[in-house]
């Protein structure tokens, strides 16, 4: 992580840092959030428009009803309220890529307030981290200044994106470090990922953050200025420039300085943030009700409609997986990273006698040689079935974790499901019983005091031979004969 300046420990530790973050999300409707263009992601420039997302004269706006229905998911998703009332509001402004010289937003009327996300504080207890508010907005259109010979004299314009629905969702300055930041924003795009309202591709711009930083001496009864970090496009930079402008304010405030209230643009390729213009201090937008859109009202009855939509979410899934599969916190947590491989997990757990095992593999074995062949997991060889049935051969110890691998990597090298491997290449099983039997005995001999363990009565270090005898084997003892015949053996000695 970059910083300002070399500030020491000492000197860091003086100040809190509070943060709060700006999100805009763009919604996956058909169509834009007040006329019938499609709403795609790229085209080419200035196809997707219509005298209404254009802003022509006389054009009025109708309301996308799955725009409001996604909005009111991702706000129950982030435990608001919906307001049953909430009002458009034109926000006036100039600017090339919204030829209304307005954006339809909502102002002192939100969707919904009042919610909040859980974050782990720095030690590592859940807080919650307030949300104001979501509103309902659209998004501007675009400059464009690649691809062009004569860019550096024009700008072009690409109204596409002009329309496109859009949530803005405001967080309280509850953020107190650039880790909080990261995890709240890794959090709320699981939450909206998993209610399918947004892709949440930060590449492509339908997930956007803006960052509001301020510092002030621990103890302190008022937050410090702020100042706002735009447009980072992904959560490991936006951790970075929120880490380097907590850094930057502590440094102008040690020298005596005074933080600006303004806008600041990250520059991944310096790590640093750079003064992008200063910010007036009221915004000056003529905020005023949208007079071509009637209030929203969204009733008790559509709202509990929407709400049937709502799938189990990413913590409460977390919680009950580690609850039913006895999965570690963050198995759970990988596992729930998105709804598709929770499904995924959770459909082969539940046809396998040892979910954790289907874990283990899904999580090491399998994601490994799918990064390996560079391969999403549709593409992959080894099917759930397939998955199911290593993990149960592996629990009864049929095959060695080592044979597992064998097996796995002959898979992918053949693109072969593991049923049909294992069927062919079958690992020899040794289920001659003298050849066992002398293994067990040339076991126990080496470990007299194991020996000694068990004939005193404690009968559970059987597995440490059977694993010793395994181990001899190569894996190939047939686990079953084996297990028998260390009892027996073990139990011909006689007690102490
Ligand atoms: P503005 O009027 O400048 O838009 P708001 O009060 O509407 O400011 O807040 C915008 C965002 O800035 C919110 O996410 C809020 O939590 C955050 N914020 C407000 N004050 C501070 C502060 N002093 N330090 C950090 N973040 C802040
Ligand atoms: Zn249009
Ligand atoms: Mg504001």
């Amino acid at each position: 992580m970059s910083t300002a300046t070399a500030l020491s420990p000492e000197i860091l530790a003086k100040y809190q840092p509070v943060i709060g973050l700006e999100v805009h999300v763009q919604l996956l409707t058909a169509t834009k959030a007040f006329c019938g263009c499609v709403n795609q992601y790229g085209g080419d420039p200035n196809t997707h428009v219509c005298p209404t997302c254009l802003g022509l004269p006389g054009a009025l706006p109708v309301l996308n009803r799955k725009a409001v229905e996604f909005a009111v998911l991702a706000s129950k998703a982030i435990n608001c309220t919906i307001n049953e009332r909430s009002v458009f509001a034109r926000k006036n402004y100039f600017y090339p890529d919204s030829p209304k010289g307005y954006q339809i937003s909502q102002f002192d009327k939100p969707l919904a307030e009042h919610g909040w996300i859980n974050v782990h504080d720095a030690d590592g207890n859940l807080k919650r981290i307030g949300i104001t508010r979501l509103h309902m907005e659209e998004d501007a259109g675009k400059s464009v200044h690649d691809g062009f010979a004569d860019s550096v004299t024009k700008t072009y314009i690409d109204l596409n994106r002009c329309g496109t629905p859009l949530v803005e969702i405001v967080s309280e300055p509850d953020l107190r470090s650039a880790d909080e930041v990261f995890e709240y924003l890794t959090k709320l795009k699981e939450i909206l990922l998993y209610t399918g309202v947004s892709d949440c591709n930060m590449e492509e711009g339908s997930l956007r953050c803006d960052a509001n930083v301020s510092v002030m001496l621990k103890g302190a009864d008022k937050f410090g200025t702020k100042a706002e970090v735009k447009n980072v496009n992904s959560f490991r930079f936006i951790r970075s420039a929120v880490q380097y402008e907590i850094e930057r304010q502590i440094g102008v405030l040690e020298d005596g300085g005074r933080v600006v209230q303004e806008s600041r643009l990250w520059n991944s390729a310096e790590g640093r943030t750079y003064s992008m213009r200063s910010k007036e201090q009221a915004h000056d937008y003529r905020y005023f009700p949208e007079p071509d859109l009637q209030p929203l009202i969204v009733g008790a009855a559509w709202q509990a409609e929407i709400l049937t939509q709502l799938p189990e979410l990413p913590e409460a899934r977390r919680a009950r997986m580690i609850a039913e599969y006895g999965l570690s916190e963050q198995d759970a947590a990988t596992l729930t990273a998105t709804r598709e491989f929770a499904d995924r997990f959770e459909t082969a757990a539940r046809q396998s006698k040892s979910p954790r095992r289907v874990a283990a593999i899904l999580l090491s074995e399998i994601t490994m040689r799918l990064r390996a062949a560079e391969i999403e997991f549709e593409q992959s060889p080894v099917t759930l079935a397939g998955i199911v049935q290593a993990a149960d051969l592996a629990e009864s110890g049929a095959i060695s974790s080592k044979q597992l691998k064998q097996l796995l990597d002959t898979c992918f090298a053949e693109g072969h499901d593991f049923g049909f491997v294992y069927e062919r290449d079958k690992p020899q099983q040794i289920s001659d019983t003298s050849a066992i039997e002398a293994m067990i005995d040339e076991v126990i001999t080496a470990n007299p005091k194991q020996a000694e363990q068990y004939r005193a009565g404690k009968k559970t270090v059987a597995a440490f031979f059977v694993g010793q005898v395994m181990r001899l084997s190569k894996g190939q003892a047939n686990p079953a004969v084996l297990n028998e015949l260390v009892a027996r053996k073990l139990d011909a000695l006689g007690p102490l």
